[in-house]
């Protein structure tokens, strides 16, 4: 990936839409290992899940969490190697394309960022459009990190993704899921229901 999203000189803090549902804060620790990740050269991965409440029509934050890159690179390699082999073939056919077109875009802003994310990454679906939608993005410390522009994924992509993943690792995730992740109780039953999980990148 290119290091060309952002303008040299900018370090972009954390978007408040990445913040901690729960606190109103970023988050400050890995969720799986406790580390601290607002120290300087942490690198850590933040991942929200957006869903339409049927009732009120409102998106409400699903699930979200922060997790570091050592938990984050030890969750995909348990990850069966049909399933690493099926994203990277997804992702170099489908994501990259469209990454090379975000890269005509500079982010110098949170609000450049927000604006970055109010389209799917991978199909251009305006976020107004989706019932459903997830954001991923990487930092470092108190940054966003550079090599690496956030992304959101909406409901039809999501789908895409999971299904390129084996039983295997979908049981593997849901077992992750369920000891790791934060937000509101009936987060939980979102794993029940399949085609329905967080995918890190
Ligand atoms: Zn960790």
């Amino acid at each position: 990936m290119e290091n060309n999203f952002f303008n040299n000189d900018s370090r972009i803090g954390i978007p408040s839409l990445f913040y901690d549902t729960l606190t109103g804060k970023p988050f400050s620790k890995c969720q799986v290992c406790e580390k601290e990740i607002m120290e300087h050269s942490t690198n850590y991965i933040i991942e929200k899940v957006f869903r339409k409440n049927i009732i009120s029509g409102k998106i409400d934050v699903h699930f979200e969490f922060a997790i570091c890159f050592d938990c984050a690179m030890n969750l995909t390699n348990s990850y069966s190697k049909e399933s690493k082999e099926n994203l990277q073939r997804f992702f170099t056919e489908n994501v990259e394309q469209d990454f090379k077109k975000h890269q005509e875009v500079k982010l110098a802003t949170e609000r450049d960022v927000v604006e970055h994310l109010s389209a799917c990454s991978i199909t251009g679906k305006p976020v107004t459009e989706l019932d459903e939608y997830q954001i991923i993005g990487q930092f470092t410390g108190q940054y966003i990190n550079p090599a690496m522009a956030p992304v959101m994924i909406g409901s039809g992509a999501m789908d895409e993704v999971s299904d390129l993943l084996s039983n295997k690792t979908l049981d593997e995730i849901d077992d992750f899921t369920g000891k790791y992740l934060t937000g509101p109780p009936e987060f939980r039953d979102f794993f029940k229901a399949p085609k329905r999980r967080p995918i890190l990148v």
